[in-house]
């Protein structure tokens, strides 16, 4: 079925085109200038606030990995999201009491804090006869009423984690602090890339450090050359979010 869009509809499907082509060649220069390909950083598209077919036009153009934020978001778009061509992961806050409702939808987790959360993930993943992918979100500015694990804390909560049959580390995740410039920026991501190399060395059971998630719109090309290996991008992508 062929739906006639609007002149407004094309224009944003153009703009997402062009983003889109904008955002992969950045990639694709920032990885080579770090001695990797555009195919080892993972572009995933942060959806928030954004269309099912806005959504999957840019799926239609490559995009393979999208990341939600708020369960009730997700699970009203669940069944139009195109997951034939695309994975669907959770970026957001998560609450413990909601987990249900999301393991077996989504790849993977990217903001796991607390033992806690980790291990209702893994008691909901074996109940599906799963084992979920998660990342461990770490607070890296050290903010007050910010979630993610504090770095002192990291280690620990790693060993008592990757004893939990029904999870798997994979990697860290972290939405640094608002900086006004660049370098401010930078300290951050050097910051965690050297925490994320120092974990990977100790070659813990149950651990794989695959992936280092940092690096949103504004930023995400100093990510790339500070060591991400995937990027989590909505605005720049999509145009500025509407919230209704
Ligand atoms: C919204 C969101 C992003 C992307 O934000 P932009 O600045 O629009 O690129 C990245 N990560 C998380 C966890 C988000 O909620």
């Amino acid at each position: 079925m062929t739906t006639k869009l609007s002149t407004e509809q094309i224009k944003r499907l153009d703009d997402v085109r062009a983003n889109y082509l904008e955002i992969t060649g950045n990639i694709a220069a920032a990885a080579e200038k770090t001695g990797r390909k555009s195919e080892d950083i993972s572009f995933l598209a942060a959806t928030k606030t954004v269309e099912p077919e806005i959504i999957n036009y840019a799926v239609s153009l490559g995009l393979k990995k999208l990341g939600e934020n708020r369960v009730q978001e997700l699970l009203s778009k669940y069944d139009e999201y195109d997951l034939e061509h695309a994975e669907l992961q959770f970026i957001g806050h998560l609450q413990t009491n909601k987990v249900r409702q999301i393991v077996g939808k989504v790849s993977m987790i990217q903001s796991v804090d607390s033992e806690r959360l980790a291990a209702e993930i893994a008691r909901q993943s074996l109940k599906n006869g799963i084992s979920t992918d998660i990342l461990l979100e770490v607070n890296i500015g050290r903010e007050e009423n910010k979630s993610g694990v504090i770095v002192e804390e990291l280690p620990e909560l790693i060993d008592k984690i990757r004893v939990i049959d029904g999870v798997r580390v994979r990697g860290l995740m972290a939405i640094p602090p608002i900086c006004d410039n660049k370098k401010e920026i930078c300290k951050y991501f050097d910051n965690m890339y050297k925490i994320f190399i120092d974990i990977s060395s100790k070659k813990l059971d149950n651990v794989s450090m695959d992936f280092l998630s940092m690096g949103m719109s504004d930023d995400y090309t100093e990510a790339i050359l500070c060591g991400a290996n995937m990027i989590r991008v909505g605005s720049r992508l999509f145009g500025a979010r509407i919230y209704r």
